[in-house]
């Protein structure tokens, strides 16, 4: 059976994590957070975990393979569900190849553009203090924002593009997700 995706895309910071949670809970969807995927690893210390640990510190991408396998594992295990949200993969364009690969399998119903500006996105990192958080680490991953993640907006413009503006409260950011996001659900 093919599993329905929908992909969210924006710059670190930007709520993808936070409008995911909220959305699939409200559509019963599956939330795959390939950030949380990975923090996991590393809290139960399994091979993957500790290869990864130094690399989620500095603020880079895990390499590829690491996180394409982990993915389809993940992908693999889903129950016959009315979908998932993809929030933090793809993040480079291999990696959205190796989703394509999988055609037969999936389906990418639409594609998520979470967009805020850089003066709210580092206040909101700074206020949150996960552990990968500090300043130098968020430079470094608006950087990689912008060479790896942005070039993939162009990569799914045949796709069904949402624009979401993600500065606003969060109740704000749900309300416009949900009137752009439902009727390709329905
Ligand atoms: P944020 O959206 O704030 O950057 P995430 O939880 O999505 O937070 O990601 C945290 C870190 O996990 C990234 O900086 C990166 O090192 C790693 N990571 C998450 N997803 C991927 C991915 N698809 N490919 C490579 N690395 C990833």
């Amino acid at each position: 059976m093919t599993q329905r995706l929908i992909i969210f895309l924006g710059p670190p910071g930007a709520g993808k994590g936070t409008q995911a949670e909220r959305y699939t809970e409200y559509k019963l969807l599956a939330h795959i957070s390939t950030g949380v995927l990975l923090r996991d690893h590393v809290e139960s210390r399994t091979e993957l975990g500790l290869s990864a640990k130094e690399i989620l510190d500095s603020g880079d991408l895990v390499p590829d393979n690491l996180v394409i396998s982990m993915l389809q594992e993940r992908l693999d295990a889903l129950e016959e569900s009315d979908g998932a949200i993809l929030d933090g993969f793809p993040r480079t364009i291999p990696q959205a190849q190796s989703l394509d690969s999988l055609k037969n399998k999936i389906e990418i119903v639409a594609v998520v553009v979470f967009e805020v500006n850089k003066e709210v996105l580092i206040q909101r990192m700074l206020e949150r203090g996960r552990s990968d958080d500090n300043e130098e680490t968020i430079k470094q991953r608006f950087e990689v924002y912008k060479k790896e993640t942005d070039p993939l907006i162009k990569f799914y413009k045949d796709n069904n593009l949402i624009y979401i503006n993600g500065a606003g409260k969060e109740e704000e950011v749900f309300n416009e997700l949900r009137k752009k996001l439902d009727p390709f659900l329905e």
